[in-house]
């Protein structure tokens, strides 16, 4: 691709064009390519609800990307920018995210064009139960056919609302509360839903420092404690990542970049502090011991170590992609850099941690929660007294020991109490999530790192996931 020839494409053409690059290496039977690649389905809706005396009439969409297994999952984003090309990217990112964390999905997607601050919580129920209303009348909502999931601009607030339509409308379904995901703890979601696409972040993070090929190939050297990070974005994700590295990781947050500007600061930013100061200033204008810049997009091309955009699509693009210092960027929104963009990068040597990888801790604990909610179980609720019983028979034994050795050989102060505790249902995601993300980046960095014509992560990430698929349908005889 030469920069001065091609014009900027879509989110729907830059992922397309990221799908083709992988396939051209592969050697897939006649028709299948397309058919991974074509978007099965999209289903727009236009409803009306009744608001401050008058009808106002809202537009949504359901995209199914693939059928290869059902359910099929995806988030559903508030924002006005929705549009059918941006859902249906969105939808085939999610067909590779499940493939390549083997999260047992067809990948799927919504939206609703509205501001989400536009409305008070009343008429936002209203308006989220309606939108349910029409998707679930269709199955377009389903434990066993559709299962959504927040994205931008929802919540466990969306999602509890959503479930308790359903539940409603399917009155006898025992599975009912498995038709969305990402609810609250008290409606049926699990421990460690919010922080995990974020979490997931934290933890490709660290899997990619324990790649010395990885990072030999960014230029970067030692490990993740003292790099400094640029994030974009510090709602969901972008928060839970920033917060995770800095306070778990040792990481320095030195530039934040939300709507109204970005905060740097080269001794690394208080990254709750900074959130607290949202909340309370509706943006971050003003946050005192930083420099504030107005055009928050500038700080995208400060130097850092690691930059996350963790907002929007195409925010690294053709016009700023030369300008881009950092040399390992990792992908925690969907789409943030375009297919233009990501030539532009590959060919300055910068490593991209892509999306379809970086963000899957949301879906991957999505997929917890709802096999949680089909075996009506909470995690570890069976094994956790009887772990404890059995870490007990060992302290007891060790207790002995060090009882007999005297001064020899005592237990390290806190070793019983940690040993003895068994694990809760927010450790085990944990330690699901921390193990998915390990195992997919393994399987991409083997294909980066062993064949000659893989230069990126990304089309790694796709010819893995690809494979995946591909192999999904065959065994169905297609
Ligand atoms: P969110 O609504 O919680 O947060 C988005 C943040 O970006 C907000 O703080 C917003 O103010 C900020 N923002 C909006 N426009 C901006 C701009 N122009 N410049 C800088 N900041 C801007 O959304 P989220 O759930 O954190 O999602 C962010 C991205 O992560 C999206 O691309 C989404 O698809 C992706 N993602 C989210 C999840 C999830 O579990 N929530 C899972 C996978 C991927």
């Amino acid at each position: 691709m030469n920069k001065a020839t091609i014009s900027e494409p879509s989110f729907r053409e830059s992922v397309d064009l990221m799908f083709n690059r992988a396939v051209a290496l592969m050697d897939l039977p006649p028709g299948l390519e397309e058919k991974i690649r074509v978007c099965n389905a999209t289903y727009t809706v236009r409803f009306g609800v009744r608001l401050r005396g008058q009808i106002h009439t809202f537009t949504g969409y359901r995209s199914v990307h693939s059928e290869h297994m059902e359910p099929v999952k995806g988030g559903i984003r508030y924002s006005t920018a929705v549009n059918q090309n941006e859902v249906e990217a969105l939808a085939a990112l999610m067909t590779y995210k499940c493939a390549l964390v083997e999260a047992p999905f067809g990948g799927s997607k919504g939206g609703l064009c509205i501001d989400p601050r536009d409305y008070d919580v009343h008429e936002l129920e209203q308006i989220t139960r309606r939108f349910a209303y029409e998707l679930i009348k269709r199955d377009m909502i389903n434990p066993a056919q559709n299962v959504p999931a927040p994205d931008m601009g929802t919540g466990e607030r969306e999602m509890a609302w959503m479930a308790d339509q359903y539940q409603r409308m399917n009155t006898t379904d025992i599975n009912g509360r498995a038709c969305v995901t990402g609810k609250p703890p008290n409606g049926g979601g699990i421990a460690g839903r919010v922080e995990a696409t974020g979490r997931g972040v934290q933890y490709a993070l660290r899997e990619f420092f324990r790649d010395a090929d990885g990072i030999k190939k960014a230029g970067l050297s030692g490990k993740l404690d003292g790099k400094k990070v640029i994030v974009q974005g510090l709602g969901n994700v972008g928060y839970h990542a920033a917060k995770f590295l800095s306070d778990e990781d040792g990481c320095q947050i030195v530039g934040i970049i939300e709507r109204d500007g970005a905060l740097f600061c080269d001794t690394g930013l208080d990254v709750d502090a900074v959130r607290d100061w949202i909340v309370k200033h509706d943006g971050i204008k003003g946050f005192p011991d930083a420099s504030h810049q107005a055009d928050g997009a500038v700080v995208l091309e400060e130097t850092c170590d690691i930059l996350i955009p963790a907002a929007l699509e195409g925010v690294i693009n053709m016009s700023n992609a030369d300008r881009i210092k950092a040399p390992l960027i990792i992908e925690a929104a969907n789409g943030p850099v375009t297919a233009g963009a990501d030539e532009i990068l590959r060919q300055k040597g910068t490593v991209i941690i892509p999306d379809m990888y970086a963000n899957a801790g949301g879906v991957t604990v999505s997929y917890f929660e709802w096999v949680k909610n089909l075996s009506h179980i909470r995690f570890g609720r069976m094994q956790r007294r009887q772990e404890e019983a059995r870490h007990e028979l060992v302290v007891n034994e060790l207790q002995r020991l060090s009882d007999h050795l005297g001064d020899a050989w005592t237990m390290t102060p806190d070793f019983k109490q940690k040993y003895l505790r068994g694990a809760d249902e927010l450790e085990l995601v944990r330690s699901g999530l921390d193990d998915t993300m390990r195992t997919a980046y393994q399987a991409m960095a083997e294909v980066w790192h062993t064949r000659e014509d893989v230069t990126d992560l990304r089309t790694a990430a796709y010819l893995v996931s690809i494979d995946k698929v591909a192999a999904s349908y065959r065994a169905k005889g297609l």
